[in-house]
């Protein structure tokens, strides 16, 4: 969930929560333009940013290669479409901002996109739970949501049909990046088993986590401010469950007296709104402190704490009692994520400074490498892969 829905949900609740800094007049970040289109290009990550990078450049006629350690594509975006007749979103679920993102995405007015989208209804049922009682309102009564679903697709599923057709053959897989050479003219990156790749110009398009965490080794260190700023922002971690049950004795959304503080976010969800599916699909979305209680377990005990915790909120035993099926996702454990994204409450400088380009060489594209205006969303994550490649040809 987005941090300005999910904040306007949480404070329409009665949830108190700390506001973002307010940003104005973000102009872009530094541009260190060369005025030379490059010859080559190497794009680290196959996720929202890295295949808009390469989608991108690929509209231009640019060389480029996209190397991803994963043995696919998608990143924090992945689906499951094992679990019911529509895909779950394992991470990225909701469209943020306005549906015209779509084709903004697409970048090509000749191509009809028939990707369904569908907002809420302010008559949607909202219920919260204050650790007592539950209370019921409607949506519109605590102010609406501007937040877009996918009908019967995702995001990756949107990735999959408009950009993946024209990236597909220059993604190498399996290829864990651990070393990123800038200090001669072309830029060498080093895999984890010494493969080396020669571009002119690179972008890396790897969570802010890998980068936190050293896993990929930087020569010349990067420039103290960047490395500062890396080092500063505090990476939220994530974890989302699914549980299928018998009948839908839920609303749209549950609030939770902790469903928004400094530390994290968490509130349950109808996983199938809007989707023409007969399944009953409460989704479970934290992160932050609030996913380290489900993150902390594992297996049947992880599904009896979410299935006691639902029973205790609405009484009768009615989730251990009409319970199916579950799937969850802990993206702590994801070795090429490690996390979620980057808390809310951020320091937008810091964000900005995590967007600049180095050396006319090293160019940050993702969810984290913005200007500092938004971020942790795949619409920030495929506006700062155009933002890196505009200035990378220009
Ligand atoms: C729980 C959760 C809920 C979310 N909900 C929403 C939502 O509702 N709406 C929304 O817009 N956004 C949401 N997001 C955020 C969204 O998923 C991310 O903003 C988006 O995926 C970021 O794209 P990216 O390309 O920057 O990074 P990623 O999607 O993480 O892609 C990075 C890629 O780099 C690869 N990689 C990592 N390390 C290396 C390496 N060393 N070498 C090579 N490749 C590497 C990874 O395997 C991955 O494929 C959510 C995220 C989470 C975790």
């Amino acid at each position: 969930m987005k941090r300005n829905e999910f904040l306007k949900l949480c404070g329409l609740l009665g949830i108190s929560f700390p506001l973002q800094s307010v940003i104005s007049s973000c102009s872009s970040s530094n541009t260190n333009s060369n005025n030379n289109p490059p010859e080559s290009v190497i794009i680290i990550g196959a996720g929202p940013a890295g295949m808009a990078a390469g989608y991108l450049l690929a509209q231009q006629g640019i060389n480029f290669q996209i190397i991803e350690a994963n043995s696919s594509y998608g990143g924090r975006i992945k689906h499951n479409t094992a679990f019911s007749n529509f895909p779950i979103s394992m991470g990225g679920e909701w469209i943020h901002v306005a549906s015209s993102i779509l084709p903004e995405i697409v970048n090509d007015a000749s191509v009809t996109i028939t990707t369904e989208t569908q907002g809420y209804n302010n008559s949607d049922l909202v219920q919260e739970w204050d650790g007592n009682t539950i209370t019921e309102t409607t949506l519109g009564n605590i102010g609406g949501s501007q937040d877009l679903k996918f009908v019967g697709s995702s995001w990756l599923g949107f990735f999959e049909t408009y950009v993946l057709p024209s990236i597909q053959n220059n993604i190498i897989y399996n290829t864990p990046i651990t070393g990123i050479d800038y200090s001669s003219n072309d830029v060498i990156v080093t895999s984890s088993n010494g493969q080396t790749f020669t571009a002119e110009k690179v972008i890396v398009a790897v969570p802010v986590k890998i980068l936190q965490n050293a896993v990929i080794n930087f020569t010349p260190e990067l420039p103290n401010n960047k490395q500062q700023a890396i080092n500063n922002v505090e990476v939220w971690g994530g974890f989302k469950a699914f549980f299928k049950f018998t009948s839908k004795f839920y609303g749209a959304y549950l609030g939770l007296p902790d469903s928004e503080t400094d530390q994290g976010q968490r509130i349950y969800y109808d996983a199938a709104y809007a989707q023409n599916t007969s399944d009953n699909i409460l989704g479970l979305f934290s992160v932050g402190q609030q996913a380290e209680q489900y993150q902390n377990l594992s297996g049947n005990a992880q599904r009896d704490y979410i299935l006691n915790e639902l029973d205790t909120i609405f009484g009768n035993n009615i989730a251990s009692n009409g319970y199916l099926d579950h799937i969850v996702q802990n993206w702590n454990a994801e070795p090429y994520a490690q996390a979620a994204y980057i808390r809310d409450q951020e320091n937008w400088q810091l964000l900005r400074t995590l967007g600049q380009s180095v050396n006319n060489k090293l160019y940050f594209a993702g969810d984290a490498y913005t200007n500092g205006e938004d971020w942790s969303s795949v619409h920030t994550a495929v506006r700062s892969a155009k933002r890196a490649v505009e200035e990378m040809v220009s």
